[in-house]
């Protein structure tokens, strides 16, 4: 007898997906069902405003497979929602699954059967072949992967999504890394482990929107950027150097031709410049230290990443509870 109690979790993380998710459930018991996997399921209802509760209650009492229900106090965001949904976690494999059709059972499958042929192999993660997007938004993403990999010192692999399978220990590594800002993308890769790399195709979401607009992306981005590398402190002071450098040049300049040449000192336009450059890069230096001070100032708080409204559970009498996540 293993000690794990199933074989694999499914984590989905759901935030206004009242028309998916029984068809995710579904979906996930045939395929999976037609396997012979024993598998759970744990549902993450992140703060929903629409019915998405109330179907995965429904999920939860018709279900003939082990189902959990993390339902959140409050939308906290899809990586607080991971988290949350890994923290439930029994089986000896876990997999992060979108609650909205794009990721499909079969590719969980494969991803099963990579993990069951290679003990090397602690962790497939899927990665989108071509997307469908506007090249105003590829060209951002390529560029964010061209800074963040020069300067970060973990490796960020373009396309590779939250859906992938884990062994136990990497969910475990994962869940061990607390930080409030939490960037899933980075996290993965900081904690290492041989991941194998999957290509796949998403198919279209089959209900509902997309939660991510181009401004949340942008914001996404910079979090990550914050959180993984200090290299734009860096920037600062190279450039800080450099312009000082550069002034003590052009002040000798001045000098010398005072003296020696006698020319006036003349430049209205050059002090303005000056003035304007110089007020502005001051400017930029702050704001970066400042995005740096305001998340040292808010991961110093220690607020929770979640927390739970209620654990709804299929194997007991569904318990309610208002317990905060580990720090
Ligand atoms: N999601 C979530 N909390 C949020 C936003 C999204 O749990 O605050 C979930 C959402 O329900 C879905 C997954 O994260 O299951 C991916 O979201 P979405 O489909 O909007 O992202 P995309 O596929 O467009 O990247
Ligand atoms: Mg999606």
């Amino acid at each position: 007898m293993s000690e794990y109690s199933v074989k694999l979790s499914v984590v989905v993380p759901c935030y206004n997906e009242e028309g998916n998710v029984d068809a995710v459930f579904d979906e996930a018991v045939k395929v999976l069902g037609e396997r012979n996997i024993s598998f759970e399921m744990i549902f993450v209802n992140d703060g929903s405003t629409d019915g998405t509760m109330k179907k995965l209650r429904s999920v939860v009492d018709r279900a003939r497979v082990p189902v959990r229900v993390v339902d959140f106090s409050r939308n906290f965001g899809k990586e607080a929602a991971m988290m949350a949904g890994l923290a439930e976690v029994q089986g000896e494999y876990a997999v992060i699954m979108d609650g909205d059709m794009q990721q499909s059972p079969e590719v969980v499958l494969e991803m099963f059967d990579l993990l069951e042929g290679d003990d090397e192999i602690d962790c497939v993660a899927a990665v989108q072949k071509q997307r469908r997007e506007g090249c105003l938004l590829s060209f951002f993403k390529r560029s964010f992967y061209k800074i963040i990999n020069k300067a970060a010192s973990v490796e960020f692999v373009s396309g590779a999504s939250d859906f992938r399978m884990m062994r136990r220990p990497v969910v475990d590594a994962v869940l061990s890394v607390s930080e409030y800002f939490r960037f899933s993308k980075g996290i993965f890769s900081f904690v290492g482990f041989n991941t194998y790399y999957l290509p796949y195709q998403a198919r279209e979401r089959a209900a509902g929107k997309t939660k991510w607009s181009f401004r949340k992306l942008f914001s996404y981005a910079i979090d990550g950027i914050i959180g993984f590398t200090t290299a734009p402190l860096r920037f600062l002071t190279v450039s800080g150097t450099l312009l000082s450098l550069v002034s003590f040049i052009y002040l000798a300049v001045v000098v010398i031709k005072r003296i020696f040449l006698g020319d006036p000192v003349q430049g209205f336009a050059t002090t303005v410049g000056c003035i304007l450059l110089l007020g502005g890069l001051q400017l930029l230096g702050m704001g970066i230290m400042g995005e740096y001070l305001g998340r040292t100032y808010i991961e110093t708080k220690h607020r929770p990443i979640y927390i739970k409204r209620a654990t709804l559970d299929n194997r007991e009498n569904s318990k309610e509870n208002s317990e905060n996540t580990p720090e």
